[in-house]
């Protein structure tokens, strides 16, 4: 299971853990740097597709011994530049992907997306500033990342301590995505498709034609508990309408690096259907929101890591939003 989808390609050496450290020496423990490099295997982006390099992220919450690198992260190299897409939970996970980039290719970094709001997926972006690119992002993102934008930075600043956190902040979008876009990176398109909510109001789907690759963010998630902050029924829908769509490989937003589609949608969609059928027969029978938080679900309980942590906040969500059906 773990990484199945990347194992008809040379996977590809983008930076070694030894390497990591060398490169963090300077502003941080070798010792530290190898604990959250991020990779059991010692690499940080493995190339899962020509030109398609992807992070596995650790399914852990924040921590200051992970340093943010709690989500997956990749890069697409064309002819004449590179768009990374995601950049992890703090600007030393950003520095880390930035120097994966850099081990590859040295062509310009045109163009950082971000799949969507969530500081796990976002606050990397710092580290590359100095590339000049433009931060993309679907057009409600700038929005739904400001609103919140205190809160994260509190919070997560928090949980990784001043250390991990340093040189992190919020970056935003400079260009908006409200329809199907397309972006060329020399003879590679990248096509950019905004979706109505579903994870988050603000979800983007990236798709490199060349190799058949989506990087679909969190609307799919593996071993870790999916998180609900959107519309449990537009994530449904979207998730029915998505998995028809063909493709060779997805990155989700957690888990491996690189999974078989339609197949790696399945359990999340087993998740968000049993929790959406549970709360309407819940309602239907005038239970409260405390008796399905207690009950809602608990057959997926063995079926993902961390759902003690956010599994009862996601019932939370879904009886707020169906209870008006
Ligand atoms: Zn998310």
């Amino acid at each position: 299971m773990h990484d199945s989808g990347s194992r008809s390609f040379n996977r590809r050496t983008v930076l070694k853990a030894g390497a990591w450290s060398l490169a963090l020496a300077s502003v941080s423990k070798p010792a530290f740097a190898d604990a959250a490099s991020g990779a059991s295997d010692g690499i940080f982006a493995a190339e899962i597709a020509p030109g398609v390099f992807a992070h596995h992220g650790q399914v852990a919450l924040y921590a200051p011994d992970n340093a943010g690198d709690i989500s997956n992260c990749g890069f697409i190299v064309g002819r004449d530049a590179v768009a990374v897409i995601d950049t992890g939970g703090s600007a030393r996970v950003g520095a880390r992907l930035h120097s994966a980039v850099r081990s590859v290719t040295q062509l310009p970094i045109r163009y950082v997306i971000n799949t969507h709001m969530h500081p796990d997926h976002v606050f990397g972006n710092a580290a590359f500033e100095a590339d000049q690119p433009a931060f993309v992002g679907h057009h409600k993102l700038a929005r739904g990342l400001s609103a919140r934008a205190e809160r994260y930075i509190a919070i997560n600043k928090e949980a990784l301590g001043e250390e991990a956190f340093a040189g992190t902040k919020i970056v935003l979008p400079t260009l908006p995505i409200a329809e199907p876009t397309t972006l060329d990176l020399g003879g590679r398109q990248i096509v950019l498709e905004p979706q109505k909510t579903a994870h988050t109001d603000n979800d983007l789907i990236v798709r490199d034609s060349q190799s058949g690759t989506l990087f679909l963010g969190d609307l799919v998630f593996s071993e870790h508990v999916p998180t609900l902050d959107g519309s449990i029924r537009g994530w449904l829908s979207l998730l029915e309408s998505e998995t028809k769509v063909s493709a060779a490989r997805i990155v989700p937003g957690h888990g491996p690096a690189s999974m078989p589609w339609p197949d790696a949608a399945k359990p999340i969609q087993h998740y968000l259907r049993t929790i959406a059928d549970e709360v309407r027969a819940m309602i239907k029978e005038n239970r409260s929101l405390s008796e399905a938080t207690a009950s809602v679900g608990l057959s997926e309980k063995s079926a993902w890591k961390l759902f003690e942590d956010y599994h009862a906040r996601n019932v939370s969500a879904a009886f707020a939003e169906l209870e008006w059906e």
